[in-house]
């Protein structure tokens, strides 16, 4: 379904659907490039284009354990800690080598040779959560610094978060560097209800504390919300529990947030989890029209 935002602004449309998500650099998220630890290519759909993954969770260490997890965690981590230096440097290698055109002789961006030298943005992103790592700031910093020495003023620096620690007083510090250099926030929310939320995202951290972050982080500049809807054991979200988020969403405008727009989107890569199983997209479009009705927000579909 297209959103009446999406028809009056043909070109993101056309941006959206010229990335197709059966392209082999776009199925392939796989977070490791050549030898580095922290820094790795990725075609996105919701990047529109090329993203610079920056896995600030080489650990594989998170504090949801999300039945959709695609993070393969029987084997161990690349790293334990986060050295800001060398991702600055592996940053800068990996930047360089794309714009000097690099991805055109790699396999799995064979199809798509106009989009390999545009960075789009810089994601914190990876095999865990970013905001759980001591030094956040200091890896905003190492990003800004490769940003600004190749002049990349318009690519985005884009953190994708569960929210669990955007109170930090180490992460505020980095979102604000964040909002000087372009900076997006992607905050998780596939719930309305706690009982939901422990179901799909399984993690200790109470659902008031998430929801009380999304609030805080949004009232200082607009966010995205980016929520996975999926089958639950057969089960697609119910009725109820789909109103519950809405309002949730809208408790966050009630209270001051800013809410860009929402990404709704769904499995797209094998999980552990063989009964957390993707919708359709039509079933995924009628959860967004959904949404849309119940709040007026702008959302962007990935099926
Ligand atoms: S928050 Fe992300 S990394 Fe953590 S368990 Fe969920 S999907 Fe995996």
């Amino acid at each position: 379904m297209r959103s009446s935002s999406l028809v009056a602004r043909p070109s993101l449309y056309e941006a959206m659907n010229s990335i197709k998500n059966h392209w082999v650099s776009v199925r392939n998220h796989q977070r490791s490039f050549a030898e580095y630890t922290y820094v790795y290519p990725v075609i996105s759909r919701r990047s529109q284009g090329l993203s610079i993954g920056v896995n600030l969770n080489p650990d594989k260490i998170c504090n949801f354990d999300c039945v959709y997890c695609e993070v393969d965690r029987r084997s161990p981590g690349k790293a334990r800690e986060v050295d800001p230096v060398r991702l600055q440097a592996e940053l800068a290698e990996l930047v360089d080598f794309v714009l000097a055109g690099g991805l055109a002789g790699q396999a799995r961006f064979d199809e798509v040779p106009a989009l390999i030298r545009d960075i789009k943005d810089f994601a914190f992103s990876g095999d865990g959560e970013p905001t759980m790592i001591p030094n956040f700031y200091d890896c905003v910093q190492a990003v800004v610094r490769v940003k600004e020495e190749r002049a990349l003023t318009s690519a985005k620096i884009v953190l994708i978060t569960n929210a669990a620690g955007l109170d930090k007083t180490d992460v505020r510090r980095g979102l604000a560097l964040m909002d000087e250099h372009q900076g997006e926030i992607w905050g998780k929310l596939d719930a309305g209800t706690e009982d939901y939320y422990r179901r799909v995202n399984r993690s200790p951290i109470v659902f008031e504390r998430l929801l009380a972050n999304l609030l805080t982080t949004a009232q200082v500049r607009p966010i995205v919300i980016q929520s996975l809807f999926l089958r639950v054991k057969g089960e697609l979200i119910s009725d109820a529990e789909l109103e519950a988020y809405c309002r949730r969403l809208n408790d966050l405008a009630r209270g001051g947030g800013r809410i860009k727009e929402v990404h709704a989107y769904t499995i797209a890569r094998p999980t552990p989890e063989p009964w957390a199983t993707r919708l359709s997209e039509e079933e995924l479009n009628r959860i967004a029209e959904v949404i849309r009705r119940a709040t007026g927000l702008e959302v962007r579909c990935f099926s």
